[in-house]
């Protein structure tokens, strides 16, 4: 195989937790074409088969460098017969039939289009398109349909908040968010999560995990929080979602994708410099913002829970079961051999548990 990775003692592993992925991606022609194919399943319903490409991209998206000939992926984990058709149509043609086909198909554009909608998923942006609209002019002009109240918001700041959230701005955010938390509790802390913790310059949203130190605080600080931002007059849109996580129901409560921990999904103004055509007459624009506040002593798990990759969660919780026989989420690590919960203080801690090399924040990006 004549991919230097082809050495054993650098085989690229199947687990992304397992792979240092920067956000320094030199096979972005083929990934963002494995992408593609992987959206377009996903909005058919077949989750398995998108997971598959997902998979594929995110390996390559983990390579030193770019691929310079198809035998390279032969080595390769995660990469099957489908997944390299797309990629030697790209090496022949600069282009793979597939992904282009996608890219023009009605059903996909207006997929990806209704699900740019915060607060559209796939069932509703399906359920849309199969009525026969195709646009937010429809859409909105739709009797039978009934917004709710996120979907609403989704639609009247769309210009904003479709528009990446630069680096610049989260800090700028950070800032204010930090003055609410300690304004509302002094021993506080803000951390910033998610694609900016992973070092991204651009994301959706920002994320904070909010750190407070006495017991009990972490339920009251994120609605303290909120009516601040309302005095201030920055806040657009919140959806506060109180805890409901309770130690004594683990571990059979845990282990689910969402956790249980207070948290709130957010769209607050943002001032800014320059007016640009879309901010118009207004000194701010609109970002979205989440704000998760674990209990102390959950503060790792959920640190590491929220810093994704979704995917390099989703391999860290899979490697954990399979590999080593341990249950992990967003509020414990649990042992199933000892039936014992495992303590962390830090992220490294839980690698060490799991018996894995540590992984950068800025290398979660699979
Ligand atoms: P982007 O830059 O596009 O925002 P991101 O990686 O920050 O990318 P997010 O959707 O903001 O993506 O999610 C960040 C992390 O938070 C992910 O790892 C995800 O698993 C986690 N997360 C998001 N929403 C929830 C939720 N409701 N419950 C638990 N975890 C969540
Ligand atoms: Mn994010
Ligand atoms: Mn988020």
């Amino acid at each position: 195989c004549a991919h230097p990775s082809a050495k054993p003692e650098s085989a690229v592993s199947p687990y992304a937790c397992q792979r240092r992925t920067t956000i320094d991606n030199h096979n972005k022609i083929f990934t963002d074409a494995l992408d593609v194919v992987a959206e377009n399943l996903e909005f058919s319903g077949n989750q398995g088969s998108s997971l598959a490409f997902k998979r594929a991209a995110s390996v390559l998206k983990s390579l030193p460098a770019g691929l310079t000939r198809l035998e390279e992926t032969q080595c390769l984990p995660c990469l099957g017969e489908h997944s390299r058709a797309i990629i030697e149509e790209i090496f022949e043609c600069g282009s793979s039939s597939r992904v282009e086909e996608i890219l023009n198909d009605e059903r996909y554009r207006t997929m990806k289009l209704f699900s740019s909608v915060f607060g559209v998923g796939p069932k509703t942006a399906e359920n849309w398109f199969c009525r026969g609209l195709r646009t937010f002019e429809q859409v909105l002009s739709e009797p039978s349909i009934r917004l709710n109240r996120m979907q609403t918001a989704g639609f009247l700041f769309y210009e904003d908040i479709s528009k990446p959230v630069s680096r610049t701005e989260a800090s700028a955010l950070k800032i204010i968010v930090e003055e609410a938390v300690i304004c509302v509790n002094p021993s506080a802390t803000v951390n910033i999560t998610g694609g900016f913790r992973r070092g991204k310059e651009f994301g959706h949203d920002v994320d904070f995990i909010i750190k407070t130190p006495e017991a009990g605080q972490e339920d009251v600080i994120l609605p303290a929080v909120i009516e601040r931002f309302k005095s201030q007059n920055i806040l657009l849109y919140s959806d506060l979602q109180e805890s409901t996580f309770d130690l004594r129901q683990l571990p059979t409560r845990c282990f689910e994708a969402m956790d249980h921990f207070s948290k709130c999904f957010l769209i607050v103004k943002l001032k800014r410099e320059q007016e640009t055509d879309a901010t118009a007459g207004r000194d701010w624009r609109a970002v979205r913002v989440d704000l998760v506040a674990p209990p102390l002593e959950r503060f790792t798990y959920a640190l590491l829970g929220w810093s994704g990759s979704t995917l390099f969660e989703r391999d860290l919780r899979r490697f954990a079961r399979l590999e080593r026989g341990k249950l992990l989420d967003n509020h414990v690590l649990y042992d199933k051999a000892t039936n014992t919960f495992l303590p962390a203080n830090t992220e490294e801690d839980i690698f060490a548990h799991l018996g894995l090399e540590y992984i950068e924040p800025w290398q979660r990006n699979a």
